[in-house]
C-alpha cells in the first residue's frame, strides 16, 4: 500500500522506469529556478526538448529548397501528414486508414457533422453531456440552427442525477430508448473535461446504433491519456486536439477518426478541397473531384508543416514509450495522488472523478467546499499550476510523461497547509 511520506514518493520515482522522460521536457520554473508543479497537461502539454530540432529542420529545408521542399526536404512536405498517421492511429486504437491529422478540433467536429449529421424532419436531435465543453455545445447548436431546427428542442442533454456529478450509462440508454426515433446523433466527450470521467464508448456506440443514431466521440481529454480503442468501439467518428496530452504546442492541429465502415463510402456528403482529392492526380489540377478513401478523404487544405513537425516530435516519444507503459504509470501516479488527498483530515474535500481507475484518465477533479478562486491563486503563488472551474473545483492532471510522484506529494502537502 502507499505511504504518505516524501521518502516514499521519492522511492516510487526511483522505481519508475519512465522517470527519465521528465528530463526530455522543458519544465517551467519560478524566478529562483525552482520547477513549477505543473498539473495542467490537460490544458496545454509541456514542450518536449526535441520539438525545437524538428521544427528547425523544416525551417532549414524551407530556407534551402523553397517550394522544392515539398519533394526535396528531408521529410518531404507533400506526404508529411502521413508520417504522423501510424503513431497517431496506435494512440487512439485505430487502423491507419481511419486516422488523419488536420485542422483544429472544433473545425473537424463541424466537418464530421457535415457527413454524419444528416437530420430529417423527424429524426434530427443531438445528444451531448450536460457538462460538455462549451465549444462542442456551440458547435452542435450551430449545426441544429444551420439545418433550420430549434436549438432548445434539438439539443438533448445527458445529465448526472440530482445530487450526483457523474454520468450513468443507464440514463443515456433511457434517453435513447425514449427519444431514439427523433435522435440523429450522439456527440459525447470520451473523457469529460470537467469531471475526468472516462465513459464506455463501446457501450455508447451500441446504444446509439440500436436506434440508428450516428455516434461521434470528442477525445480532446482522451488522446494520449487513456487508450480508447476507437476501431473496436465501433463509433462512427471522433476528433481530438494535440495540444493537451499530446504535447504538440498551443493551437496545434487536431486528429480525426472515421471508422473503416464509412471510409470507402464515396456517397457520404462532405465538403471538398484539393487535399481530399486523389493524390495521384491532384496536381493535374483539371480533374473532376475524386475523393480519397479513409480519413484522408476529409482533408481540405495543404497542412501547416511547422505545426506538424511539433506533432511529429511528440508522437515519436509516444511511439518509443507506448500507451501501455504510460497508462500503467498513470494509474499508479493518479492512484497515489488520490490516496494522498484522501489522507487530508478535512470534510471540505471531495474528489468528483470516479475512483475506479478504469473509469478515469490521469485527471482528478477536486471539489473544495466553501472555497473560491483565492485558493487557486494561492496554489499558483506556491508554484502549483492547476485549473480552476467555478464554483469550487480544482482540476489537476498528473501526466505520466513528465510528472513525478514527488510532484504529487509536494502538491498535496501545500494544499493541506492552505486549507
Ligand atoms: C480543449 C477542447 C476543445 C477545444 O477546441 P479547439 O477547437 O481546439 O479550440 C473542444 N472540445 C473539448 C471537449 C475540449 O476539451
Amino acid at each position: 500500500m502507499y505511504k504518505p511520506t516524501l521518502n516514499y514518493a521519492q522511492q516510487l520515482d526511483k522505481e519508475d522506469n519512465l522517470a527519465h522522460l521528465r528530463a526530455q521536457f522543458h519544465i517551467p520554473k519560478d524566478a529562483e529556478g525552482n520547477d513549477w508543479l505543473y498539473f495542467t497537461g490537460n490544458s496545454l502539454g509541456l514542450q518536449p526538448k526535441q520539438t525545437q530540432q524538428y521544427i528547425q529542420q523544416e525551417l532549414d529545408d524551407w530556407a534551402k529548397y523553397g517550394v522544392e521542399g515539398h519533394f526535396e526536404a528531408r521529410n518531404p512536405w507533400m506526404p508529411y501528414h502521413e508520417f504522423l498517421t501510424n503513431s497517431m492511429a496506435k494512440i487512439v486504437g485505430a487502423k491507419p486508414l481511419e486516422v488523419v491529422v488536420m485542422n483544429t478540433l472544433t473545425t473537424n467536429l463541424h466537418l464530421l457533422m457535415v457527413s454524419f449529421y444528416q437530420p430529417t424532419k423527424t429524426k434530427y436531435k443531438i445528444v451531448i453531456e450536460s457538462d460538455a465543453f462549451p465549444s462542442d455545445r456551440y458547435a452542435v447548436q450551430s449545426q441544429l440552427k444551420f439545418h433550420g431546427f430549434d436549438t432548445e428542442k434539438g439539443l438533448v442533454e445527458w445529465k448526472p442525477r440530482e445530487g450526483e456529478e457523474l454520468l450513468r450509462i443507464e440514463d443515456l440508454e433511457k434517453i435513447v430508448d425514449e427519444q431514439g426515433d427523433e435522435i440523429a446523433l450522439l456527440l459525447i466527450g470520451g473523457v469529460n473535461y470537467y469531471t475526468g470521467q472516462y465513459l464506455d464508448i463501446k457501450r455508447i456506440a451500441e446504444i446509439g446504433h440500436a436506434k440508428n443514431c450516428m455516434v461521434g466521440i470528442d477525445l480532446a481529454h482522451g488522446a494520449g491519456n487513456i487508450s480508447p480503442e476507437l476501431h473496436d468501439s465501433g463509433v462512427d467518428f471522433a476528433a481530438w486536439c494535440t495540444y493537451k496530452y499530446l504535447n504538440s504546442g498551443p493551437g496545434s492541429l487536431a486528429g480525426l477518426f472515421v471508422h473503416e465502415k464509412h471510409g470507402h463510402n464515396k456517397e457520404l456528403p462532405r465538403f471538398a478541397g484539393w487535399w481530399n482529392h486523389n493524390k495521384e492526380t491532384r496536381f493535374n489540377m483539371r480533374q473532376p473531384f475524386d475523393v480519397m478513401p479513409g480519413a484522408e478523404g476529409w482533408q481540405l487544405s495543404n497542412p501547416p508543416i511547422l505545426s506538424m513537425a511539433a506533432i511529429r516530435a511528440s508522437l515519436d516519444m509516444f511511439e518509443e514509450v507506448g500507451m501501455g507503459a504510460l497508462r500503467a504509470k498513470s494509474e499508479k501516479l493518479t492512484g497515489y495522488f488520490e490516496y494522498l488527498i484522501n489522507q487530508i483530515d478535512t470534510d471540505r474535500i471531495k474528489i468528483i472523478t470516479p475512483s475506479n481507475p478504469k473509469e478515469r484518465g490521469c485527471q482528478l477533479s477536486i471539489q473544495v467546499r466553501n472555497a473560491d478562486k483565492s485558493l487557486h491563486k494561492k496554489l499558483t503563488e506556491n508554484n502549483i499550476i492547476t485549473d480552476w472551474r467555478e464554483p469550487d473545483v480544482i482540476r489537476c492532471a498528473p501526466v505520466p510523461m513528465y510528472n513525478s510522484f514527488e510532484d504529487v506529494y509536494r502538491m498535496v502537502e501545500i494544499l493541506k497547509t492552505l486549507l
